[in-house]
């Protein structure tokens, strides 16, 4: 499903198990966040053409984290320069504040775009927090960041789930 949040920012969530991916016009430049599971990979390009977007259109990817329903589909979009935790500080989009939320993960993060915050999964709607159970969780840590990100002066919140 395609849901333009604003003029230059869509949601789109899937039928199958998968994050939701975010698609943001900045300038000439087209920026996803996240690519979700390989399950949604035909709705995915299906949705992407909808909003006049061939994979080879996507310039940059950003990845919430590295969870395998965040970031499967990564190599469908071979023109686009990819960033995580490892190189975000050397994104090239000045737009975007970036923070570090472990928790969910080690490598989670977060991206607020003026009043838009994209959450992957620490936080979501209705208070909901992301599960900080995994091996590759920092429990200590969660309150913190979900508290850091709770803080910001966002009105939009787009999460890495819906539902
Ligand atoms: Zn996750």
């Amino acid at each position: 499903m395609i849901n333009k949040i604003k003029e230059n920012i869509y949601q789109l969530s899937f039928k199958e198990f998968g994050s939701c991916v975010y698609i943001i016009k900045i300038d000439s430049k087209t920026i996803m966040i996240d690519t979700s599971s390989q399950f949604v990979k035909p709705e995915l390009v299906k949705d992407l053409k909808q909003i006049g977007l061939e994979p080879e259109d996507i310039e940059i990817v950003i990845l919430t984290h590295a969870h395998w329903d965040h970031d499967a589909n990564t190599n469908l979009f071979n023109k686009a320069d990819v960033y995580n935790l490892k190189n975000i500080d050397n994104l090239p989009i000045t737009e975007f504040k970036i923070y570090k939320v472990p928790g969910h993960t080690k490598d989670s993060l977060a991206i607020l775009y003026k009043d838009v915050l994209f959450s992957g999964d620490t936080i979501f709607h209705n208070e909901g927090i992301g599960r900080y159970d995994f091996p590759e969780s920092v429990p200590e840590k969660i309150h913190e960041s979900v508290e850091k990100l709770r803080n910001l002066n966002y009105k939009i919140l787009c999460p890495g789930h819906i539902d």
